[in-house]
């Protein structure tokens, strides 16, 4: 089967049609037509086999995670999900593993309605790379460099879940006090992410700067506080941990809330005005756990507002 006839069998058909694409698969450029008075948000992300994800991961979750990174960076904007682009490198044709992947991959991106406008094949070790596009008012867009001392941080769901997924996996962690069901959610939360694109996009208007947590708490919070030019304190008793989490030593879970990647939660910022409301609509689903202050850096505190510990002034990790 040759490139042409391989991308057509799998991904042509893949997605729902979208009255913006005028002209989708199949030429060569997409012809794509934005809404007047957006912007059109674009990220990239590449996953390269062995770096990113272990090779006996399952091909159609992998299809999950390739789309859920990128439409976390969405989310993270506040953009409305539109079309995506995909360029797959495999080291051979097989076909069991593109039906999987493709699988995984149009689940997803139907759920979000995205659709699949063009893509390219090329033979070489495993990578993925896609490229997400959505819709937002640039004026209303969650910049990183939006967050303003008095505000407050907050994050979506639960930390740290996928980074003791990754530790298990790697047996740098005991799994003793955790139940199968725990381990699968676990691993679940690592191979299969939930983009929070509903809540990135119900933010807007209310938080003022986002980010999704794809590199750990302290390191995608960062990014905020130095693009803002701000300090934060982190309030270490209300960090949100999953229950399977809780059960794993308190300071290991609560390190790999802080410091462990991949869980595409939101952590944002929501100015004085609107922290009621936040606090009223996302009840459950967010959590305070910080303040922005004019601090050099970032600080932990306890439920008592005393410092517990600098964790340093810079930011300049390098992570992937
Ligand atoms: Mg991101």
């Amino acid at each position: 089967m040759n490139e042409f006839s391989l991308i057509q069998k799998y991904f042509e058909q893949l997605t729902k049609n979208r009255d913006d694409v005028a002209l989708g698969i199949g030429d060569d450029c997409a012809l794509l037509l934005p809404p007047p008075d957006h912007a059109v948000a674009v990220s990239i992300d590449t996953l390269v086999e062995g770096v990113h994800f272990f090779s006996h991961v399952d091909a159609e979750s992998l299809g999950h995670k390739s789309l859920a990174v990128g439409l976390s960076d969405l989310a993270a904007m506040g953009a409305k999900p539109a079309w995506f682009t995909l360029a797959l490198t495999l080291p051979e044709l097989d076909e069991t593993w593109l039906k999987n992947f493709s699988s995984g991959l149009a689940k997803l991106a139907n759920e979000h309605n995205i659709q699949l406008v063009g893509g390219d094949t090329t033979k070489g070790p495993l990578t993925i790379s896609i490229q997400v596009h959505g819709f937002i008012d640039p004026t209303q867009a969650m910049r990183r460099s939006n967050a303003n001392l008095g505000d407050m941080i907050y994050a979506s769901g639960h930390l740290g879940d996928a980074g003791a997924a990754l530790q298990l996996a790697l047996q740098q962690l005991s799994d003793d006090a955790l139940t199968d069901d725990d381990k699968a959610y676990l691993q679940q939360r690592l191979e299969r992410p939930t983009p929070q694109v509903l809540l990135g996009q119900n933010l807007v208007g209310l938080a003022t700067s986002a980010i999704d947590i794809s590199d750990g708490l302290v390191v995608d919070l960062g990014h905020i506080l130095k693009k803002s030019g701000v300090g934060a304190r982190l309030n270490l008793d209300n960090i949100p941990l999953s229950t399977s989490l809780t059960k794993l030593d308190a300071k290991v879970a609560q390190a790999l809330a802080l410091q462990s990647g991949d869980d595409y939660e939101l952590c944002f910022i929501v100015p004085p005005q609107h922290y009621a409301e936040v606090e009223k609509r996302f009840k459950g689903q967010v959590t305070r756990i910080g303040m922005i202050t004019d601090d050099d850096g970032l600080f932990y505190i306890d439920g008592n507002d005393q410092l517990i510990e600098l964790i340093g002034t810079g930011y300049d990790h390098f992570r992937h």
